[in-house]
């Protein structure tokens, strides 16, 4: 399925049916009422709230190609799928895959109370996104990726890779940094962004986001880390042993210090090209609010960033 990997991982939940619908909060014994909040007469099973419900049903019927498809009988999701799957060209089914994502978005984000689309956009909006990541995406389907090509590779099982970057304005001395964590499937575990404010050098801000890096793998829990930045002089540092002289040495040496209590910890330089979700969110970071974090999700102006970052 040609999305990007939180659709496809999304869409993997719905089969499984592991998402936190009310029927399946209320079968975990969560108190909570099972009523469907779109229409309020339905038990809310994931088949019902992306495709039973009358609001499912309007944002369905806006788009021709799924016309049909409504016609069809379909008691689960998985059966659903599979008349996706056995119908649709490939751009037909990445379609239905993110209309049924941002279904999920907008019933999440009215939960808490914050802005969304409204039904009649969800079409247009999933057209768009689709649009885009398969025009990202083109070049890459139909020839070989070149051997040079340095990009974002996942880390061994049971193992998440943390990538660090910072972004640093000369004329200010103005600094934000990115840090993402990912598994070995390449989802994200968690990210977050920080306006660092002023610091003395590019290198300075570097250090910086390493420390944070290993920090944030302690609070997400993550146990065996690689820590990876495309900043050389503060990779080399960090895999140095002994006490490090540098003008940020008293960084890299606390960051070595809570390095060494993670179950294991390996710090690694990757290039440029292979660190650029880290980079895209330290980059927005020098304009953003002072600190930003998100779990299992990422900001959406950082989305192509991702994209170009995954294997
Ligand atoms: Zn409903």
């Amino acid at each position: 399925m040609k999305v990007p990997p939180k659709i496809r991982h999304f869409i993997w939940r719905a089969a499984k049916d592991v998402l936190p619908t009310k029927q399946n909060l209320q079968a975990r014994h969560i108190p909570v009422g099972v009523e469907c909040d779109g229409c309020g007469d339905h038990t809310e099973s994931i088949i019902h709230c992306l495709w039973l419900c009358d609001q499912a049903r309007s944002v369905w019927m806006s788009l021709l190609e799924f016309r049909s498809l409504l016609q069809k009988k379909c008691r689960t999701f998985c059966d659903l799928l599979e008349e996706v799957f056995s119908v649709g060209p490939a751009k037909k089914v990445a379609l239905f895959a993110t209309v049924a994502w941002c279904i999920w978005q907008r019933r999440n984000r009215l939960r808490e109370n914050q802005s969304t689309w409204k039904l009649h956009e969800i079409g247009d909006n999933a057209q768009r996104l689709v649009d885009e990541f398969w025009s990202v995406n083109s070049q890459e389907s139909g020839e070989p990726i070149p051997r040079h090509r340095v990009r974002w590779s996942p880390p061994p099982e049971d193992c998440y890779k943390v990538n660090f970057d910072a972004a640093f304005c000369e004329d200010s001395g103005l600094a934000g940094i990115g840090v993402v964590c990912r598994d070995n499937s390449g989802q994200v575990i968690a990210a977050l962004r920080q306006n660092l404010g002023q610091v003395q050098s590019v290198e300075m801000a570097e250090a910086l986001a390493a420390r944070r890096a290993v920090v944030f793998a302690r609070e997400m829990s993550l146990f065996c880390i690689i820590v990876e930045g495309d900043c050389l002089a503060v990779i080399q540092a960090l895999r140095r042993s002994g006490l490090c002289p540098l003008l940020f040495g008293h960084i890299v040496n606390e960051t070595k210090r809570l390095g060494s209590v993670r179950r294991s910890c390996v710090f690694q330089h990757v290039r440029r090209e292979g660190n650029r979700l880290a980079h895209s969110l330290a980059k927005k970071a020098v304009l953003s609010a002072d600190f930003e974090v998100w779990v299992e999700d990422l900001p959406e102006d950082v989305d192509v960033g991702f994209q170009s970052d995954f294997p």
